[in-house]
């Protein structure tokens, strides 16, 4: 059976270190914050205080809104339920960029970093005008090294080498990945026995990310009372 993969972040947990985001620029060759960002929600007052950091990437929504206004087919979802980009097709037009909730998406010049064909000194074709018009991306959950840990034998979640690097830099282990489908998965566990929300659900966007929330959860904290 196809896997359904997804995340649960422990809100309780994350430092606001942004290994996270650092790991996932070197690895996937993005600038930093573009695919992952760490987001200093402020003081939460009650019951107990508390700084709340929010570790934020692509949601990888059941329902994206990225994917129903892109007007080329370029943005698809997998059977997986990992949302892709096709960059061949992307035209750049930054619509799914407006219509994310999440801010998940950012547009890259063509040929930057993780799709460069190539060297700068030494580009394997001649980059055309639309090589430089720009491409959407985003976070995909490190597929490409999700699958080659598969094709390992290895199991995501538990096997570094089949394991989104984000979650494997997060030194305060508040980061998880896994199989949403699978009942005896780490993160179908964690979302069993920990009071768990989704962001934005009146949005009915059905991300496949879930934050572990403290006792007492009441909501983000007011931006006001950052300090
Ligand atoms: Fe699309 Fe944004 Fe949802 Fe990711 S978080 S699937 S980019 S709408
Ligand atoms: Fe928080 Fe872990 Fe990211 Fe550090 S690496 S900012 S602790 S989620």
């Amino acid at each position: 059976m196809m896997a359904r993969w997804g995340m649960v972040i422990d809100l309780r947990k994350c430092l606001g270190c942004e290994s996270c985001s650092i790991a996932c620029g070197i690895a996937n060759k993005v600038p930093k914050n573009s695919w992952r960002q760490v987001i200093d929600c402020g003081v939460r007052q009650a019951p107990d205080r508390q700084r709340i950091l929010l570790s934020l990437g692509c949601q990888q929504c059941r329902e994206a809104p990225c994917l129903q206004v892109c007007p080329t087919g370029a943005t698809v979802r997998r059977s997986d339920g990992i949302v892709d980009i096709d960059e061949e097709r992307c035209v750049g037009c930054g619509y799914c960029i407006v219509a994310c909730p999440y801010r998940a998406r950012t547009l890259l010049r063509r040929g930057y970093g993780f799709e460069f064909k190539g060297t700068p000194e030494s580009p394997e074709k001649e980059p055309s005008l639309h090589d430089y018009s720009g491409v959407c991306s985003k976070c995909t959950f490190c597929r490409e090294h999700v699958e080659a840990g598969l094709e390992r034998g290895l199991k995501p979640g538990i096997d570094p080498e089949a394991t989104p690097v984000c979650v494997n830099s997060c030194c305060a282990a508040a980061l998880h990945f896994g199989d949403l489908d699978d009942p005896d998965s780490d993160v179908s566990g964690l979302i069993r026995d920990n009071e768990t929300v989704r962001l934005r659900e009146d949005l009915k966007t059905e991300p496949a990310v879930a934050f572990i929330v403290p006792e007492g959860w009441t909501g983000l904290p007011e931006k006001e009372n950052k300090e």
